[in-house]
């Protein structure tokens, strides 16, 4: 089913380079990291990832000049969770800025362990830089600009830190702070994209609701708060999710075929990645449509 055509509900705004992180910042970039996500993250043997992996212990398909051995292939052997993942640009920051493009292979033991600490942690981070970056771009959440603006600076400024800073840093107690602003921004954002028009679902608050296989084809979701929810292998086949908040919605397997999400915020590349789609789905302009959606593989 084709999207239904919807009138912009929520604006977006021009901003000033100087006002916030440039996106492009904010995705990984492999060829100016260390390959740290294949070395500093653990993994278990299940169906994203075919081998177990400690912390701190490089994957067995990292080559020496930390590209993928298998990148081509990576779902068909069984790792499509390293297709689904994304750093936010952590792993450059972290192997350019915080340790000066110094190499975790080859120098102390130390050094390494402290890279791989320090990582998850500026990941966090900047995943926060993504979600403050586009709560500036909407214009519906200009009343709250100012804090956000301080909340980004804040949180970059903490991205700088030196490597024994970041690893004493209390996130979560961040990230705390962060999510109020952000809670703030989403009650804004979609109370402008409800009140326009009636439809099932539409501007619910359907935060962290167990939506695992829901059958929500066609369903006007328009202004919901969809934070937290769990919607694997949901079908949201030509959905209208213009408005609705998706922070931190787990999207295995959901269907977004056909669906609107151009207007939807705090949506991420990873959710989007572990989703199914098409070439009708229509997408917020600061993501890709990942490639298996049109490749069938
Ligand atoms: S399979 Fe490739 S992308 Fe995945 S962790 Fe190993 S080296 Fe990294």
């Amino acid at each position: 089913m084709a999207a239904r055509a919807t009138v912009a509900l929520i604006g977006r705004l021009a901003l000033m380079p100087d006002q916030i992180a440039d996106p492009s910042d904010l995705r990984g970039d492999c060829a100016q990291c260390f390959g740290l996500c294949c070395v500093a993250l653990p993994f278990a043997r299940s169906a994203d990832f075919a081998m177990n992996k400690p912390a701190g212990k490089a994957c067995e398909n990292l080559q020496a000049d930390h590209r993928c051995g298998i990148h081509a292939d990576l779902r068909a052997k069984g790792f499509s969770g390293c297709t689904v993942y994304d750093c936010f640009g952590a792993g450059q920051k972290v192997s350019q800025v915080t340790f000066g493009g110094q190499d975790w292979r080859g120098g102390p033991k130390e050094r390494a362990r402290r890279m791989f600490d320090v990582f998850p942690v500026v990941r966090q981070l900047h995943e926060l830089l993504w979600y403050l970056t586009e709560a500036l771009s909407l214009a519906a959440a200009g009343p709250v600009h100012p804090e956000l603006r301080r909340a980004l600076e804040e949180t970059e400024r903490l991205t700088r830190q030196t490597p024994e800073e970041l690893a004493a840093l209390d996130v979560a107690a961040h990230r705390q702070e962060v999510n109020v602003l952000l809670l703030r921004t989403s009650e804004l954002v979609r109370a402008g994209a409800r009140g326009k028009g009636k439809g099932r679902g539409k501007g619910k608050d359907r935060r962290g609701a167990d939506l695992v296989g829901a059958r929500l084809r066609g369903a006007d979701l328009r202004g919901a708060s969809l934070r937290g929810a769990c919607l694997i292998a949901a079908d949201l086949t030509g959905a209208d999710l213009t408005g609705a908040d998706l922070i931190g919605a787990d999207l295995r397997d959901t269907d977004l075929t056909d669906a609107d999400l151009t207007d939807a915020f705090f949506l991420t590349q990873p959710q989007l990645n572990a989703a199914r789609g098409s070439a009708g789905t229509r997408l917020p302009g600061t993501l890709t449509r990942p490639a298996h959606w049109t490749s069938g593989r």
